[in-house]
């Protein structure tokens, strides 16, 4: 069994993102983030101020705009068309999830598609569907990334993800398969689960369930990708998976923390790094 390592995997990515923007730099081109937040919750700002330290390492210029709890969508869209038509800002990211009372949907509407480097617009995701993209989502395709740094072949293989939300399971299938693997997307109403993912090659776990995938759950030999982050009863940071009981059978495996989780970050670096040269 090989632990894919994500901080190594993600050091060598942003090695090559921090080259590309001192190249533009030196043509002129500063390249620039907006990170915009609202209300005070902790783990956003703990992601929120991960994105400015990948940004420093790499010579990105983050903006960051921290508005109250009570903003109200009117606000939130005057200040994102205002960094829709700010040079300076070639990505606009908003931090989710948002207040309740602000419409979420209406605000990743807003920001304009070039600059949109969470690729969560419906003109982007579009995109992807047909595969003619500028911009992945994050997540997915830090795990993309991973498996063709270690070599690891997508085509013709079995691959199983756990979870279709619109951020990370089915993008994960959409590019799983733009890479011709043979795709199952399971979630809480698949019945006999885990003999569907005793077929899988690959898979790939996208639940927010700590210790949800079992060893009877995994094939001898499998890749298996763990998604997810949660807190298990000592409030320690643990994934989807039951690492220790999965591991023995995989061929490969992603830890958590140190997998997905650093690959995310870098690869929203690298849509900004996209959106600048695009926006040269
Ligand atoms: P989500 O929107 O809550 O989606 C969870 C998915 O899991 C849903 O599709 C749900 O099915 C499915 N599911 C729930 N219970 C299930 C069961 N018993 N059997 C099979 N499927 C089940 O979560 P998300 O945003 O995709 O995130 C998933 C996890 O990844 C979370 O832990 C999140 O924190 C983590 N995450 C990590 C990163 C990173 O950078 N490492 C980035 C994003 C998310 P239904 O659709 O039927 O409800």
């Amino acid at each position: 069994m090989q632990i894919i390592d994500g901080k190594a995997v993600s050091a060598s990515v942003r090695e090559r993102i921090k080259n590309e923007i001192e190249i533009l730099k030196n043509a002129g081109k500063e390249t620039g983030l907006a990170v915009i937040i609202v209300g005070n919750d902790p783990a956003s700002k703990v992601y929120v101020n991960n994105k400015k330290k990948g940004c420093a390492e790499v010579g990105i210029n983050s903006y960051e705009y921290a508005l109250p709890e009570e903003t109200t969508t009117e606000e939130l869209l005057e200040l994102i068309n205002k960094l829709n038509g700010d040079s300076r800002v070639d990505g606009i990211l908003c931090q989710l999830p948002l207040p309740k009372h602000i419409d979420e949907k209406t605000v990743i509407n807003s920001i304009a598609p070039k600059k949109d480097v969470d690729a969560f617009h419906p003109v982007n995701t579009g995109h992807i569907m047909i595969g003619d993209y500028s911009f992945l989502p994050c997540t997915p395709a830090g795990i993309i990334e991973m498996l063709k740094f270690y070599n690891i072949e997508i085509s013709g293989k079995e691959c199983v993800v756990i979870g279709r939300s619109n951020i990370v399971g089915k993008p994960m299938a959409m590019l799983l398969l733009h890479n011709s693997g043979t795709v199952t997307v399971c979630h809480s109403k698949t019945v006999n689960l885990a003999e569907v993912t005793r077929r899988a090659d690959i898979l790939v776990a996208a639940v927010g369930k700590a210790n949800f995938v079992t060893a009877d759950m995994v094939k001898d030999g499998a890749v298996v990708i763990d998604v997810g982050m949660n807190r298990n009863a000592e409030g320690k940071l643990c994934g989807d998976v039951d690492f220790e009981g999965v591991k023995d059978k995989c061929s490969f495996i992603t830890p958590v923390p140190g997998g997905v989780g650093p690959m995310t970050i870098t690869m929203l670096l690298n849509n900004t790094l996209t959106a600048s040269k695009n926006n040269k």
